[in-house]
């Protein structure tokens, strides 16, 4: 077909904005972001996963804490009650019996209160354990809210790009002959479209055209509308062609 030069070099402008559309609704749909967001949401259930499980090892050391405490305040009650009768008591065998039973509560608590200690160490460290997990779930949520932030502005842009340049690209088919779009059109499923000829090299696919073929592009009409043996778009030629 025939088209004029003018018009075919406007084919090189509809190619360059169907490139800036499809670049912009592959970033609306794949924002940059999106893949270190998918990391965080798995690195997040790791970690919730880790810390429920750390906060349940201190929520059973907390436990066995109280349960020491009560048993030392049990010992404490009973030391005390001894020691009363003690001052009261007459009989010497009684007396005997409520020391004996003194010392051996002494006993119960100093070991109780050895458990008391051991358990405070381990709870210490199960603390400290449940506020490092909070912490790292702290900084994968904040870096998560960050670029999921990002990522909308990027969509949003990239959104408003897809619609200016779809409106430019509109105008600047409705300026050309609807049967040099078509054909346009029908090239660019399977290659860009329309590309420069330059230096005797396609732009569309970067072959260089060999001597028969550059020998038919060079006898073509102006206004015949040639293609690339090798890709098939619409081959645009200027004072850059080197024909
Ligand atoms: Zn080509």
């Amino acid at each position: 077909m025939n088209a004029q030069p003018a018009a075919q070099r406007r084919l090189l402008d509809l190619a360059e904005l169907d490139l800036r559309i499809r670049q912009a609704e592959h970033a609306r749909t794949n924002p940059t972001q999106a893949e270190r967001v998918r990391e965080l949401i798995a690195q997040r259930q790791e970690l919730t996963r880790e810390l429920t499980a750390r906060q349940g090892a201190r929520d059973d050391l907390r436990t066995e804490l109280g349960r020491i405490e009560a048993d030392v305040a049990v010992v404490d009650a009973r030391r005390q009650r001894d020691e009363q009768r003690l001052t009261t008591v007459t009989n010497p065998k009684d007396a005997q019996g409520l020391e004996s039973e003194l010392a051996s509560l002494a006993r119960r608590k100093s070991d109780l209160e050895d458990a008391e200690l051991e358990v405070m160490e381990k709870l210490e460290t199960a603390e400290a354990a449940v506020a490092e997990a909070e912490g790292r779930l702290a900084e994968v949520n904040d870096e998560g809210a960050r670029l999921s932030a990002e990522a909308k502005t990027a969509v949003a842009d990239a959104t408003t790009q897809v619609e200016q340049a779809t409106r430019d690209r509109a105008a600047v088919a409705s300026d050309l002959p609807a049967e040099l779009v078509e054909l346009y059109e029908r090239a660019a499923q399977r290659s860009a479209g329309a590309a420069l000829l330059r230096r005797q090299t396609c732009e569309g696919c970067r072959m260089v055209l060999s001597g028969t073929d550059l020998a038919a592009v060079r006898t073509a009409a102006e206004d015949a509308v040639v293609t690339c043996p090798e890709c098939g778009c619409i081959l645009v030629r200027t004072e850059e062609s080197g024909l």
